[in-house]
């Protein structure tokens, strides 16, 4: 276990496991695809990522009760959106049985509770076909308490969310951080508090409004922000660019234009594309123009960075101490727009820094150019590594005992 950054919380590890019920939050929030036999598993890479704690729990001789949200049911149970398919995943990954609830919880859930002997897994049902998980609901919360001795949390992703499952059940158990959480905090506080310099900051995907509060902080502290993503265009009009129908978030112009004021009176140097690839429409078969330049012709959108400046930023990346990487650079799921983003990886990937990369489609994007493993450090958190870098308090991880 790395011992970088800092981490304050009781870890799984001192929990007292032996002979004990555990009931443990998973981000098993994974993508699913529709086969003949009714949906499976489309990318297992967060269900991996807590195999070791699972293990340990198993191994010290605890039952575990998984609880894990998936999707977004609006509000009751859909069975589209059951655990089923997660648990049957689980089972394969970890060659054991793995019991799967009828509910999230309820006098049925409990009995299936009471069977489960040392080192026993089972799944509970997505903790959203219970409209009070969202809503943090104490009864919820007591419930799901009532399942198990102790509280381990696993789930990173969903760590900067106050609901039952993450939050207001640790206050009713002895709760302890799961491996995967406490990695990443600290490979994301080591990031946010003391990384090696020069530290670049590269951020991208759909919206400044999402970012903001990231690269406010980082134009404190790092020494690079580059942009990338349907986010630069909010930069360009309110430089008075001319963005053709790029997508623009209209109350992102007003945000980037302090931005800029900002990054101006700091010593981080903020850097916006210089060129860039445009299309017609939102579509893999549309027409595709490369423009050595940044205004938009109308008619058009951008949707990618260009090759000059994919060449830029790659080159501040190779030079940088740490690299943390939020945000692909362009409408990389077609393929006309993936090279901004490919290139990027990529950088990120041969940088001889120390590199973390976060966010659900920067990820995907990583696994989908086979160069996950070529980082330090991918985290499975998006909105909470976000936060984490803003340097909010995740209340997940707030209401763990500590250490
Ligand atoms: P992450 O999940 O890594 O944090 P976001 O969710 O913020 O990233 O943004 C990813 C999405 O932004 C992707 O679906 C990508 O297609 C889209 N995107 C990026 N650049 C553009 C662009 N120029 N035009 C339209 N969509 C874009
Ligand atoms: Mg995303």
């Amino acid at each position: 276990m790395s011992e970088r950054g800092a981490f304050d919380k009781a870890s799984v590890r001192d929990a007292p496991l032996d002979g004990a019920r555990a009931l443990v939050r998973v981000d098993f929030n994974v993508p699913l695809t529709e086969g003949e036999g009714g949906p499976s598993v489309a990318d297992d890479t967060r269900i991996r990522a807590t195999l070791p704690t699972i293990e340990l729990i198993r191994e010290r001789g605890a039952a575990a009760v998984l609880v894990s949200h998936l999707g977004r049911p609006k509000g009751g149970p859909d069975p589209a959106l059951s655990m089923a398919p997660v648990a049957a995943r689980l089972a394969e990954l970890l060659e054991v049985e793995v019991g799967m609830a009828p509910a999230v919880v309820g006098p049925e859930v409990e009995a299936e509770v009471e069977r489960l002997g040392s080192g026993e897994l089972l799944m509970l049902e997505n903790s959203r076909f219970e409209p009070g998980e969202i809503e943090n609901d104490p009864e919820l919360a007591a419930a799901l308490a009532r399942l198990a001795d102790l509280y381990v949390d696993d789930a990173f992703g969903a760590a900067h969310r106050a609901h039952a499952s993450t939050e207001g059940v640790a206050h009713l158990l002895p709760g302890y951080a799961g491996l995967l959480l406490e990695r990443e905090v600290r490979e994301l506080t080591a990031v946010r508090d003391d990384p090696v310099r020069p530290l670049c900051v590269v951020l991208g995907g759909a919206k400044v409004t999402d970012k903001i509060g990231v690269i406010n902080r980082f134009l404190e502290t790092a020494d690079s922000v580059l942009i990338g993503g349907a986010m630069c265009f909010g930069f360009l009009r309110a430089r008075e660019i001319e963005t053709g129908e790029s997508l623009v978030e209209e109350e992102g112009i007003a945000l980037s234009e302090r931005v800029l004021e900002r990054a101006e009176a700091s010593d981080c140097e903020l850097l916006l594309p210089i060129d860039l690839v445009l299309g017609r429409e939102l579509d893999p078969a549309t027409e595709v123009r490369a423009l050595d330049g940044i205004a938009v012709p109308d008619g058009w959108m951008g949707l990618d960075i260009g090759p000059r400046t994919a060449a830029e930023y790659a080159g501040v990346i190779a030079g940088a101490g740490t690299v943390f990487w939020n945000g692909p650079m362009g409408a990389f799921e077609l393929a006309p727009f993936e090279a901004g983003t490919r290139a990027v990886a990529e950088a990120v990937a041969a940088a001889p820094g120390f590199t973390v990369v976060g966010g659900g489609d920067s990820a995907a994007a990583l696994v989908e150019f086979g160069l996950a493993d070529r980082v330090d450090w991918l985290s499975t958190g998006g909105g909470a590594s976000l936060e984490l870098m803003e340097g909010k308090r995740l209340p997940g991880v707030e209401a763990l005992l500590d250490a």
